[in-house]
């Protein structure tokens, strides 16, 4: 139905109050603003009067309305000037951050303990853990810097783990057969021992896959030293204290493609992550190999250690392949990865370099700089307000 012949403005006004016709413009439907008028009227008609009483000018009406009209701009300028009297202070960049934003929010995965004994603990997802070396540290506690502005500091003091650094333990290594159980059980244990008396990782992973916690997770364990690591939103900035530290009983060699460990190995690693994750909201970009992390600063190279540098099963794990990220040590801080850094990190870890040099070029010439004159900014930046001395794993 056409509803032109309808609009109320067609016909004779009736004289009601102002805020009569105020609300009658603010009703969008024309059948119900009339009948609200029409309602209106009827309500306005004086007692004992006859019929409606219409005027011939509407004067009394604009007057209404201005005096409306007035009260509104006299409203919105007391609304702007209270505003501007009160001082909003923005959010500082960290605080901004935390509010994540969809994207960002990952599913984590739900584990829970079933079971804790004396000496083990058993989870949802299968994990077994081993408490038998188990020993403390000191208080794990540290800050972190704002991924886009490092001249601030989250002004809290964190104590849960952020990340985890993955490493091999580089040592002795018996045929892995039925023959030798004897003396890989030997090894193990000597390993154990070792590992437990320098407080070296929090965890341990053997060659059978048994899970032993060394360190406990509530204190920072001696394992990554030098390093710098960067999500979306923090910069990280010597692990041990930030990062959970997991190695492998392993050994690797420069620029192998295949990972040197047991499936036994692989399987227990891929339920602790879990575990890990679920527990401390790890997000897998967090998930990251030392030889990713180490930085040297006496001579601002990267890959000071290098385990991991190559065949870390990232996929195998449930994890993405964090090789492809740029290397944050060379971005945030303008660390330098050699020629040797590349031939053991083969070509899934030199993706990460290239990525980093690229972007590193990209930001100089928004400066306005040279990429050296740059780079020498950021690693001035490095040993001016980051560069705390760590003991070394
Ligand atoms: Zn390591």
């Amino acid at each position: 139905m056409s509803t032109s012949g309808m609009e109320p403005q067609q016909r004779p006004k009736p004289s009601l109050r102002p805020w009569v016709e105020w609300r009658a413009g603010r009703i969008d439907d024309p059948v119900g603003r009339l009948r609200y008028l029409q309602s209106a009227a009827a309500r306005s008609e004086p007692t004992g009067g006859r019929g409606l009483k219409f005027e011939s000018s509407n004067r009394t009406s604009r007057l209404g309305i201005r005096l409306l009209s007035t009260l509104l701009v006299f409203t919105a300028a007391s609304f702007f000037a209270v505003r501007a009297m009160v001082r909003v202070e923005p959010l500082p960049n960290y605080a901004r951050r935390a509010q994540s934003p969809a994207s960002r929010v990952e599913k984590l995965p739900y584990v829970w303990q079933v079971e804790a004994v004396k000496d083990s603990e058993t989870y949802s997802n299968g994990l077994r853990i081993d408490n038998r070396y188990t020993v403390a540290n000191h208080r794990r506690s540290y800050r972190v810097f704002p991924a886009d502005g490092l001249q601030q500091t989250d002004p809290f003091s964190r104590s849960k783990p952020a990340g985890i650094v993955f490493h091999t333990t580089e040592s002795e290594q018996a045929p892995f057969e039925s023959g030798h159980n004897r003396v890989l059980r030997q090894v193990g244990e000597s390993l154990l021992e070792y590992v437990q008396r320098h407080r070296c990782y929090n965890f341990l992973i053997d060659r059978f896959g048994r899970v032993f916690r060394v360190v406990n997770e509530s204190d920072a364990a001696e394992h990554a030293g030098y390093s710098v690591w960067s999500d979306e939103q923090w910069v990280y900035v010597n692990l041990n204290e930030s990062f959970l530290g997991v190695s492998f009983e392993a050994r690797t060699e420069p620029g192998q493609e295949e990972a040197s460990v047991s499936p036994a190995q692989v399987r227990a690693a891929a339920m602790l992550i879990e575990m890990l994750r679920c527990r401390f909201a790890i997000s897998t970009a967090n998930c990251v190999t030392h030889a990713q992390v180490s930085v040297n600063p006496s001579n601002m190279r990267i890959g000071y250690h290098t385990d991991w540098a190559s065949s870390f099963p990232f996929e195998a794990l449930g994890l993405p392949n964090n090789y492809a990220q740029p290397i944050p040590a060379l971005l945030a801080f303008g660390f330098e990865a050699d020629r040797e850094y590349r031939r053991v990190g083969g070509l899934r870890l030199s993706a990460g370099v290239d990525l980093a040099e690229e972007r590193l070029r990209e930001r100089a010439a928004e400066r306005g700089l040279s990429t050296r004159a740059y780079r020498r900014q950021l690693q001035q930046l490095y040993h001016e307000r980051f560069h705390q001395p760590v003991a070394d794993e």
